[in-house]
């Protein structure tokens, strides 16, 4: 009866997985998704509490187990209400970690009670208790890593023959692995913990050298490995709805992968050996040089007052500054004069996938003034005015002239195309990747200095009053 119970209800959390992945898909639908998919992991929690029961007993330890919910529900509360938007990918980050360590921790556990029993294990299941623990392991110590470069406090790092170093920890860590499913976990117990530790050492060295920007493949690659260790999870314990979100997890992480190589134009092959991006940022940040022109508030006012067509390129600083409500002020305003306003979104602008996406849609933008790059580079050429805000690296054009540069060969929005650039920023520092930007020396372009908020409260009363 009670086991009947529980199976129904995670077949309905099985369901409001799908049903929530699916409305994540749209911006409109996202947030309602989040919580569809939330309540169908709270159903299964609870049924899995209350309801299970092997040889007629239950669960047990419930002390252990709420302590454990309270304690992971005030630390996630607290620090998902802290957190500024601007830090939310690497809190992400973060979090893919904890769920890979779970994982693997689980592995542990369940090694320890196969060589405790001292029968001979399956080797099937052996394999998914190890398969669980390699990429729990690799998925923690990798976040960890993206965690503290997505907060500047790690830095990238590598050294001669790293990729070479890679391979070897991988292979012996599948060398060991094959050995223990091959022998049964009538091994001591330092094999396991053995092969734990050579996981998180991968896993730190994979991540490391990764710079630039190059990091949204990772850390959605990351995301995919913990889906695939949770799936493990799920198969050790024959929990089917740890099965069906893990798997979702893993492969919504996986075609993210791929969509997000395709976007910065890097082979899947190059991010798994963690061979891509840094190299060569020391020759390209040696950069642009020249001069640049700057441009006056009140002539912005009246360039893009009397514009037909103004595009706007929402980056990292427009994030950092919380300036998206006063920036949709200004599109509604230039609306209100005839201007038509549109924005261009690049998919690996800010530092989250779809970052702008969420950024705009909290002011209120309208979904189909957001145009996708593609589109947006298809209409530069009639554009009159692009306001470049907070945008670095996705405008950088040393991503289709320079070899050299870290970025070389990501697509990039091509703003030189239309007749006028306004770039905002605070200053002449580089982006996420570290290098300069060549755009902001070209005849076509005009800096307006400041804060992205402070420029466009400004800018906005400059256009009120002409
Ligand atoms: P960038 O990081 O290249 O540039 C942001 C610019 O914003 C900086 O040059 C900075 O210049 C400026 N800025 C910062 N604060 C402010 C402010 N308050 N007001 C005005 N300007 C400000 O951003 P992009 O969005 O162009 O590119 C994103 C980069 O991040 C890419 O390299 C991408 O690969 C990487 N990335 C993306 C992830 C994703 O999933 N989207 C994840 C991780 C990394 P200044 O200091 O002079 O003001």
């Amino acid at each position: 009866m009670y086991s009947s119970l529980l199976t129904f209800s995670y077949l309905i959390a099985s369901v409001t997985f799908i049903v929530g992945l699916k409305m994540l898909s749209h911006p409109a639908t996202a947030r309602k998704g989040n919580l569809v998919a939330a309540v169908g992991m709270t159903l299964a929690v609870i049924g899995t509490i209350f309801l299970y029961e092997k040889d007629g007993e239950s669960l047990g330890n419930y002390g252990w187990i709420f302590a454990g919910i309270a304690v992971g529900t005030i630390l996630g509360t607290v620090s998902a209400k802290k957190v500024k938007m601007t830090a939310m990918p690497e809190m992400v980050s973060l979090f893919n970690g904890m769920g890979g360590a779970c994982a693997a921790l689980i592995s542990l556990v369940e090694f320890d009670h196969l060589s405790y029993a001292g029968t001979t294990a399956n080797p099937v299941f052996l394999l998914i208790v190890v398969l669980g623990l390699v990429i729990g392991s690799i998925s923690f110590a990798g976040s960890v890593i993206a965690w503290g470069k997505l907060n500047g406090s790690i830095k990238d790092f590598a050294f001669p023959g790293q990729h070479i170093f890679n391979l070897l920890v991988l292979a012996v860590i599948i060398g060991m692995a094959g050995y223990l499913i091959a022998l049964s976990p009538a091994q001591p117990q330092w094999f396991i913990y053995g092969i734990f530790g050579l996981s998180i050492l991968y896993g730190l060295f994979f991540v490391f050298p990764i710079g630039g920007a190059d990091m949204p493949v990772v850390i959605s690659l990351l995301n995919s490995f913990t889906g695939v260790a949770a799936a493990c999870g799920g198969f050790l314990y024959d929990n089917k709805v740890m099965l069906t979100g893990g798997i979702l997890v893993g492969a919504a992480g996986t075609l993210l992968t791929i969509l997000m190589c395709k976007a910065m134009n890097r082979s899947l092959a190059n991010v798994l050996i963690g061979s891509f991006g840094g190299g060569a940022k020391a020759t390209a940040a040696a950069g642009a040089q020249g001069s640049y022109k700057e441009i006056t508030l009140s002539d912005t006012a009246v360039l893009m007052s009397y514009a037909n067509k103004v595009y706007i390129v929402p980056g990292y600083g427009l994030a950092v500054a919380q300036a998206q409500h006063i920036c949709h002020e200004l599109e509604k305003l230039l609306e209100s004069k005839g201007v038509e306003v549109n924005y261009a979104i690049h998919p690996v602008a800010g530092r989250m996938p779809g970052h702008m996406n969420v950024l705009l849609a909290e002011a209120d933008v309208p979904y189909d003034k957001l145009k996708e790059m593609e589109q947006a580079n298809d209409e530069f050429a009639t554009t009159d005015v692009v306001l470049v805000l907070g945008a670095n690296d996705v405008v950088n054009p040393a991503a289709k002239s320079d070899p050299a540069s870290p970025i070389y060969g990501m697509p990039i929005l091509d703003v030189e195309l239309s007749k006028h650039i306004i770039v905002n920023k605070r200053s002449m520092k580089p982006g996420y990747a570290g290098i300069e930007n060549e755009l902001f020396f070209r005849p076509k372009t005009s800096m307006l200095f400041g804060d992205a908020k402070k420029v466009l409260q400004d800018l906005v009363a400059e256009i009120k009053s002409l």
